[in-house]
C-alpha cells in the first residue's frame, strides 16, 4: 500500500513537471543516438526543437514569425528581455550582433565567408529566427569574457543554450563559438544544461 502511494506521487510530480518528455530514461545516460526526448507533436514545441545544421536543412515552407520588431521569432522575444534586463543588473550588457537573416542573406554570408565559417542557405540556423549572435566589438577583453561567462551559466534560465559549445565540435560539425546562444524554450533548456547535451544529442540526431 505504501509503495502504490509513493508510485502515485512521483507519477504526479513528473507528471505534472513536464519531466514526462524525457521519453522514459530515467537512468540520466545518454547514447550517441538515442533521443533523450520523443519528437513531440504539438507544433510549437517542435519548432522550439527544430534542428537545422549542416545535415539537416529548414523546411522550405517555415516562416518565422517576427512581429516584435527585431530580428527574432516572437516565441523568444520576452524571455530575451527579461534576460537581458537581468544580465545588466550584473553589468553584462547584452547586444545582438546577428539574428534572424533571410535566405538570400544567408547566401551572400556564404558567398563572402566559405564553407569553413558560414552555412549554405537552408542550413543556417540563424534563418530560424530562433539564433542569436550576441555583440562583442568594441567591448575590452574582460567585458566580452565577463558576457561570454554570464551567458554560459544563465542563459539557460531564459530558454537560450550555448549551440556550438567547446567540446563537442564532433557533433554539431561547429568550432566553439560562444556568441551563438539558440531558443528551445525553458523546460528543454534546463533539461540540456543541466545534461551537458548539445541540441544534436538532446534529439538523438546527428550533426555534420
Ligand atoms: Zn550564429
Amino acid at each position: 500500500m505504501k509503495k502504490v502511494a509513493t508510485v502515485v506521487i512521483l507519477f504526479l510530480a513528473f507528471g505534472a513537471g513536464g519531466v514526462s518528455m524525457l521519453g522514459g530514461r530515467s537512468d540520466g545516460t545518454s547514447q550517441d543516438t538515442a533521443p533523450i526526448i520523443e519528437q513531440p507533436e504539438d507544433p510549437a514545441e517542435s519548432k522550439l526543437l527544430l534542428l537545422v545544421n549542416k545535415d539537416n536543412k529548414l523546411p522550405d515552407n517555415y516562416v518565422p514569425d517576427l512581429s516584435s520588431g527585431l530580428p527574432i521569432d516572437e516565441v523568444l522575444f520576452d524571455d530575451f528581455v527579461e534576460m537581458r534586463k537581468e544580465a545588466n543588473r550584473e553589468q553584462v550588457f547584452l547586444m545582438i550582433a546577428s539574428a534572424y537573416r533571410t535566405a538570400d542573406e544567408q547566401e551572400k554570408l556564404f558567398n563572402e565567408l566559405g564553407a569553413e565559417v558560414a552555412a549554405p542557405a537552408g542550413y543556417s540556423e540563424h534563418q530560424t529566427g530562433l539564433a542569436i549572435d550576441f555583440a562583442y566589438n568594441g567591448r575590452t577583453q574582460e567585458e566580452t569574457d565577463r558576457m561570454w561567462n554570464w551567458l554560459s551559466r544563465n542563459a539557460y534560465r531564459y530558454g537560450f543554450i550555448e549551440r556550438y559549445p567547446e567540446g563537442k565540435e564532433h557533433v554539431t560539425g561547429f568550432d566553439f563559438e560562444p556568441w551563438h546562444y539558440r531558443y528551445v524554450g525553458r523546460q528543454h533548456a534546463k533539461n540540456i544544461y543541466e545534461k551537458g547535451l548539445v541540441l544534436e544529442e538532446y534529439i538523438g540526431r546527428r550533426g555534420a
